[in-house]
């Protein structure tokens, strides 16, 4: 198309489900074509951007380390599992699981069972997840009842 993209451009978003990003951008308005980049951020449509949120929220109530707060955010906004048994992965399906549960009224709690069945170690992780549950309790009253509606 011959088109040298001087008419007026408008702002745009496109989102990319995979890497779980909003790019910006801007798109020449008589031909369509992306003329640049303006950024990108992260954003997860409703329901993950609830989990996102408690994880985050649950993850500071442990008081963990920046450092592990950005990676466990990170870990919920890609979807990538982190070591099972461990706090990280405890938090995410804790957090994932209820917001399935709220979402689908009390069917789907399978994540909450995922990585289980280690005979090794299994009395620090049911202290541990027991540490999790109460800091998911305090972060639940915490978080912002906006981002639930939005996620309904
Ligand atoms: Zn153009």
């Amino acid at each position: 198309m011959d088109c040298d993209h001087c008419d007026a451009q408008s702002g745009a978003a496109r989102y990319l489900p995979a890497r779980g990003e909003l790019r910006l951008i801007r798109v020449c308005d008589r031909c369509g074509v992306e003329v640049a980049e303006l950024g990108r951020m992260p954003y997860a449509p409703a329901p993950r951007l609830l989990t996102i949120h408690l994880v985050e929220l649950t993850a500071r109530e442990l008081r963990l380390s920046e450092q592990r707060v950005a990676a466990l955010r990170l870990a919920a906004l890609t979807g990538e599992q982190p070591e099972p048994g461990s706090t990280e992965a405890l938090v995410i399906e804790r957090c994932a699981s209820y917001v399935e549960r709220s979402a689908d009224g009390g069917a789907a709690a399978g994540t909450l069972h995922a990585g289980g069945r280690r005979a090794r170690g299994k009395r620090t992780a049911a202290a541990r997840k027991e540490h999790i549950e109460q800091a998911f309790a305090r972060a639940l009253s915490r978080h912002d009842t906006r981002l639930d509606k939005a996620a309904a």
